[in-house]
Parts: C-alpha cells; sequence; structure tokens
C-alpha cells in the first residue's frame, strides 16, 4: 500500500530544480518589534533569546522553520531533504513564477515547507515545518508532495513525523493541483497510521483552509501554540454568512482546545520537552 502512495508522490506534478538559498537560522533587523497584543517596544536580540514570544505578555510572533530547527534539533542532526523541489505553473496562470520568485527572495525558502530528519533529544525523528512568509505557507503541488514524502520518510524508516504548521489554505494559484494534495496527504497520514507510526502536529498561527482540512487534523495529537488561529475559513467570513456576532477568542488555540479540535496549548518554551515527553511514550521502549 505504502508503495502505491509512493508511486502516486513521484507521479505529481512537482518536479526538481536546482538547490534554492539555505534556510534561514534568524530574520535580522536592527530596528525594535512593537508587540501586537501589548505594545511593548521589543528589542530584536532580546525576541530572539526568548524564542519569538514576547516577554512582556507571552504573544507568540510567528517563527520561521530554521529558528524552529534550531530550537528543536540536537545540534548538528537535521539532515533536509527535498530542498531542490521547486513549483511548476501547472494550470498556466498569470504572474505564478513571478510570486513564486519573489517569496523566494524575501523568506529565502524554495517552498513553504521545509522538511528533514534530525534527532531530537538523541531520538530520530521526521520534521516538516511550513513557513508562513512564503506565499502565506499556502499548499500547492510542492507543499503537499514534500508534506506526503515527509510521512512517507517516516514509514519507510519507523521514524515518527512532527509537522509544524501554518497556511492560509490551498494555492489558488495552482487550481486543481491544490485540491489534489489534500487527499495526497490525508492518504500519507492514513499510511502511518495503519502502520502504527506517530504522527505530532503543531498547529500554529494561522492554520486555515485546506491544510485544516487534510493532514493538520490527522495527527494522533494536536498540539498547539497559544493564540493560533485555528479553523478551515476565516472568522470574517463567518460571521458573514451566519449574520452573527462570534465570541471572545473565536477560533484561537484555547477556544478550539475548549472545544476538542485541539489536544493542548503548548508555550513554544515547553514545545521541545513536550515532544520528547510523546516521543518517549510512543516509542514502545525503543527510545
Ligand atoms: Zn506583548
Amino acid at each position: 500500500m505504502s508503495e502505491k502512495i509512493e508511486k502516486r508522490a513521484a507521479a505529481s506534478s512537482a518536479q526538481t530544480k536546482p538547490p534554492a538559498a539555505q534556510v534561514p537560522a534568524t530574520q535580522a533587523t536592527s530596528a525594535s518589534v512593537s508587540c501586537p497584543s501589548c505594545t511593548a517596544e521589543i528589542s530584536p536580540a532580546a525576541l530572539d533569546a526568548n524564542l519569538k514570544v514576547c516577554p512582556s505578555c507571552g504573544y507568540h510572533f510567528r517563527m520561521e522553520p530554521g529558528e524552529r530547527i534550531a530550537y528543536l534539533a540536537d545540534p548538528g542532526t537535521f539532515v533536509e531533504f527535498c530542498r531542490s523541489m521547486t513549483s511548476l505553473n501547472p494550470i498556466s496562470m498569470e504572474g505564478y513564477e513571478e510570486k513564486l520568485s519573489e517569496a523566494g527572495r524575501k523568506s529565502n525558502l524554495s517552498e513553504a515547507v521545509v522538511t528533514g530528519t534530525c534527532e531530537i533529544e538523541q531520538i530520530p525523528v521526521v520534521l516538516a515545518l511550513m513557513s508562513f512568509s512564503f506565499m502565506g505557507g499556502s499548499m500547492g503541488s510542492v507543499v503537499g508532495e514534500k508534506i506526503t514524502r515527509a510521512m512517507l520518510k517516516g514509514l519507510k524508516t519507523r521514524r515518527p513525523v512532527i509537522i509544524y504548521t501554518t497556511s492560509g489554505g490551498a494555492r489558488m494559484q495552482e487550481g486543481i493541483f491544490s485540491l489534489m494534495q489534500m487527499a495526497k496527504t490525508a492518504s500519507a497520514a492514513a499510511e502511518l497510521d495503519r502502520a502504527g507510526i506517530p504522527l505530532f502536529m503543531v498547529l500554529c498561527d494561522p492554520t486555515t483552509g485546506g491544510v485544516t482540512a487534510s493532514f493538520a487534523m490527522l495527527g494522533d495529537i494536536a498540539i498547539a501554540e497559544p493564540g493560533a488561529l485555528i479553523g478551515f475559513a476565516g472568522p470574517r467570513v463567518i460571521e458573514g454568512t451566519i449574520k452573527q456576532t462570534l465570541p471572545d477568542g473565536f477560533q484561537r488555540a484555547e477556544f478550539q482546545q475548549d472545544k476538542g479540535f485541539v489536544d493542548l496549548v503548548c508555550p513554544r518554551r515547553d514545545q521541545r520537552s513536550l515532544l520528547v515527553k510523546l516521543l518517549k511514550a510512543h516509542s514502545g521502549g525503543n527510545a
């Protein structure tokens, strides 16, 4: 069955091109940053030292894949795969190539997800980390393909798979090809489930649309970052549709935990130790 999925994955419209730029460890800037929650002025160095969390109020700023790898992975163990995979323009959407180039320049990434293997406290895992900076973390053929391959790598090597999600949804510039990624990633998640290999999801701000509607909700355990927006359609669309005012904190991580969509909300500083605990608990005595 896994072979079947692998063949399906290989037949996707994704194609390999020369390697893109390195994953940035941090985004360098000299100006101080204003917290959108409490308006405190924070120096970039203080923000980086605090894992991009406001020291005054605990607001979680968005984080890039390279920064998360630096926090999560044992030093020197992260080995990226599928880095050279870049998007084509399957429905010949005007201006898409330019948008991709601009997103690559701005984010210093080749696509909206970084995938690789690493060790966390010497436990081998597969890690996939999405970036909102690259076209709003939208899922096109390459994002779907890389997420699928990450899960299949976990299946093949029997490593638990950890996925950090952040996405505005399906990539409209790839039309139906983006929607196909929902079925493909969900099939791979089902394969992991059948093989008894853990899939841990960490839902970051925002996790919405086609990503929520597919693999993001299929983890064995759904962890969320504090304050993260998690849902399918956004609050404004829902409010406009049902013509009712939504409750405070609607679709935020804490609200979704209360409603049972999220298993636990975990502050960033505690995520590594939580993942280690979960990995050990699900190792079957091998870790
Ligand atoms: Zn703050």
